[in-house]
C-alpha cells in the first residue's frame, strides 16, 4: 500500500498507517496522529481516562482535528 497524498506528485511512499476518516494510506510525512481522551472502567469501579490514538490524512485532519493538521513538518 502506498501513501495517497504522495501518489499525486508521482512518488510512492510506503504507508505507516491508515486514515480513520477516509481510509487512505498515509506515509510518515503525511500522517497526522491525533489523541483523544477515552473514559474507561466499569460502572462499579473508579473511572479513568486513557489517551487513544487516531491516524488521519492531512485532508481529514484539517476537518476533524485542525490543531493536529497544523503540525506540518
Ligand atoms: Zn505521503
Ligand atoms: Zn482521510
Amino acid at each position: 500500500m502506498h501513501c495517497l497524498d504522495c501518489r499525486t506528485p508521482g512518488t510512492n511512499s510506503p504507508t505507516i498507517g491508515v486514515c480513520q476518516g477516509c481510509g487512505a494510506g498515509v506515509c510518515a510525512a503525511h500522517a497526522r496522529v491525533a489523541t483523544r481522551s477515552v473514559r474507561r472502567g466499569s460502572l462499579i469501579g473508579t473511572p479513568g481516562e486513557a489517551e487513544a490514538r487516531t491516524v488521519l490524512c492531512p485532508v481529514c485532519a484539517a476537518v476533524e482535528a485542525p490543531a493536529v493538521a497544523a503540525l506540518t513538518r
